[in-house]
C-alpha cells in the first residue's frame, strides 16, 4: 500500500463489492439451504457446525485482521465457528462445506487458529503512515459475540443475560448438543470448551409494551406488580412475541391459565409476571436444550438496560436457581478484545485468561434465588415444559400453594 495515503483511500480499489452485506443480509438463503442439503440436512449442519446455514462466509471480524496484518489473516476457532465451515467437534474445516461453497476454498481461509494465536506484526504501511511500533503483534480477532464473552469474564458454568433491547443469552458448555435453534461456537477463551449463545428478539421491546399497557409505562410500577405477585405466578404463564421471535420461531401472544386452558387476557399484575417468567423460562429451557448444566458454582450474569431493575432480576434468579451478579461493564465487546489481545501476548508466557483478568473490579451480587420459589417454579414449570406450542398439553397440573 502506497505510504502517503490515509487508510481508507489506500483501500478504496481493493475490493470487488462496494456494499459489503452485514449480518441481516438473508439474500444468500437459498444457497444456506443448498449447503445444508449438501452435508445431510439442517441438523447435521448444526451437529457438525454449531448452527444450521446461516447467510455469511467469511465474517468482518477476521476481514478486520487482515487489514492491520497487510495479509490475509487466519480466523479463529470461534469466528469460524459462525461461518457454518468448520467442524466444532474436531475444530477444522469441513471439506463438503467447502466444496458446496467455492472450489479452492480452503487454500483462501488458511487453517483455522486458537484465538489466543499471535498472527504476526502490523503491516509496514500502519507502521510508516500512523506511526505503529514496528513490534506491535496483530493477535487473531474474534467476532463481536465470543469478544462479549470475554468480556464479561465468563466462567465454567456461567450464563450471561443480557437485557437490551433484543435479548441475548452466552452459555458456557462443556459438551454442546447443536440444534436448530440457537448457535454454538468453540469456547474463544478456552478452545476445548464452547459458548452457546440464543438471541431473543422481544426483549426489552416486549416489556416495554406490557409496562406501557399494564403499569403506564412506568418500571417503578411494573417492579410493583412483580412485588405483589407470587412466583410461579399461581399457575398462570404466558408467551409474548409482538413480533416473529428466533427462539422459539413463534409469534402471537399466548397466554394460559392455572387449569392449562387458553385465556385472552390477564390482570395487569399477572401479565406482568406473566411476561417476565415467561421470558425467562424459554431462556433455561432453550439453554438446557443446547446442552447447558446447572453447576453448584454457575452465576447469571446479567447485563443491559433491564438489568437496573432488581425486581427482574429476581425473577431471572428464581427461574434459573442460580444467583445473579450484575456488570458494570457497558461495552462488554471492545473489553474482551482488549482481553483477548493481552491474553494472547501473555499465552506464551504460561498465563491463563483468569490470570489476565485477575485485577478487573468484581461482579456485584444483584439476586440469590429464593428457594422457596425456585422450587415453586420447577415445580410448575419445568421438565415437562418442551415449548412454546405444548404448554397446555404437557404442563404438569398447576400445584397449589
Ligand atoms: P440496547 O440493546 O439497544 O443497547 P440497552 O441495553 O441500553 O439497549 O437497553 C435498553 C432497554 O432497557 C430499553 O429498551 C428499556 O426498555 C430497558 N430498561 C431501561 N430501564 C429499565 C427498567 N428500570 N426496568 C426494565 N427495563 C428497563
Amino acid at each position: 500500500m502506497k505510504g502517503s495515503l490515509l487508510f481508507h483511500q489506500a483501500l478504496q480499489d481493493c475490493f470487488s463489492v462496494l456494499d459489503s452485506p452485514v449480518w441481516m443480509d438473508s439474500s444468500t438463503t437459498a444457497e444456506c439451504r443448498s449447503l445444508e442439503a449438501a452435508v445431510g440436512g439442517a441438523q447435521k449442519m448444526a451437529s457438525l457446525t454449531g448452527s444450521r446455514a446461516y447467510e455469511r462466509v467469511s465474517l468482518i471480524s477476521s476481514f478486520a485482521a487482515s487489514l492491520f496484518l497487510g495479509d490475509y489473516a487466519e480466523i479463529d476457532f470461534s469466528d469460524g465457528s459462525g461461518m457454518n465451515l468448520l467442524d466444532i467437534n474436531i475444530r477444522e474445516w469441513v471439506p463438503t462445506c467447502l466444496d458446496a461453497c467455492a472450489p479452492g476454498l480452503a487454500k483462501k481461509l488458511g487453517n483455522p487458529v486458537p484465538s489466543h494465536t499471535i498472527l504476526g506484526n502490523i503491516s509496514p504501511y500502519l507502521v510508516e503512515r500512523y506511526g505503529f511500533s514496528p513490534n506491535c503483534h496483530v493477535i487473531a480477532f474474534t467476532g463481536d459475540n465470543p469478544a462479549s464473552l470475554a468480556g464479561m469474564r465468563l466462567e465454567e458454568g456461567d450464563i450471561t443475560v443480557s437485557l437490551g433491547t433484543s435479548d441475548t443469552v452466552f452459555l458456557w458448555l462443556k459438551k454442546p448438543q447443536p440444534a436448530l435453534e440457537g448457535h454454538v461456537f468453540i469456547h474463544p477463551m478456552s478452545w476445548q470448551a464452547y459458548m452457546g449463545l440464543i438471541c431473543s428478539k422481544n426483549g426489552s421491546l416486549a416489556r416495554e409494551r406490557v409496562c406501557a399497557d399494564c403499569a403506564d409505562g412506568s418500571w417503578e410500577q411494573f417492579s410493583k406488580s412483580l412485588k405483589e405477585t407470587v412466583p410461579g405466578n399461581k399457575g398462570n404463564i404466558g408467551f409474548y412475541y409482538f413480533s416473529v421471535e428466533i427462539t422459539p420461531p413463534a409469534i402471537g401472544i399466548h397466554r394460559f391459565n392455572a387449569q392449562d386452558e387458553k385465556v385472552s387476557e390477564f390482570s395487569s399484575n399477572v401479565e406482568i409476571r406473566s411476561l417476565i417468567e415467561g421470558q425467562f423460562l424459554s431462556k433455561r429451557i432453550h439453554a438446557e436444550k443446547l446442552g447447558y448444566c446447572l453447576m453448584p458454582q454457575s452465576r447469571i450474569l446479567a447485563t443491559g438496560g433491564a438489568s437496573c431493575n432488581a425486581d427482574i432480576l429476581q425473577v431471572l434468579a428464581d427461574v434459573f436457581e442460580v444467583p445473579v451478579y450484575t456488570l458494570e461493564t457497558t461495552n462488554s465487546a471492545c473489553l474482551g478484545a482488549a482481553y483477548q489481545a493481552k491474553f494472547g501476548l501473555l499465552f506464551a508466557e504460561g498465563m491463563s485468561f483468569p490470570d489476565v483478568v485477575s485485577t478487573a473490579a468484581p461482579h456485584k451480587l444483584s439476586a440469590r434465588p429464593n428457594p422457596a420459589a425456585v422450587q415453586l417454579v420447577h415445580l410448575l414449570f419445568l421438565g415437562s415444559w418442551t415449548g412454546m406450542e405444548s404448554v397446555a398439553k404437557v404442563r404438569r397440573p398447576c400445584q397449589v400453594y
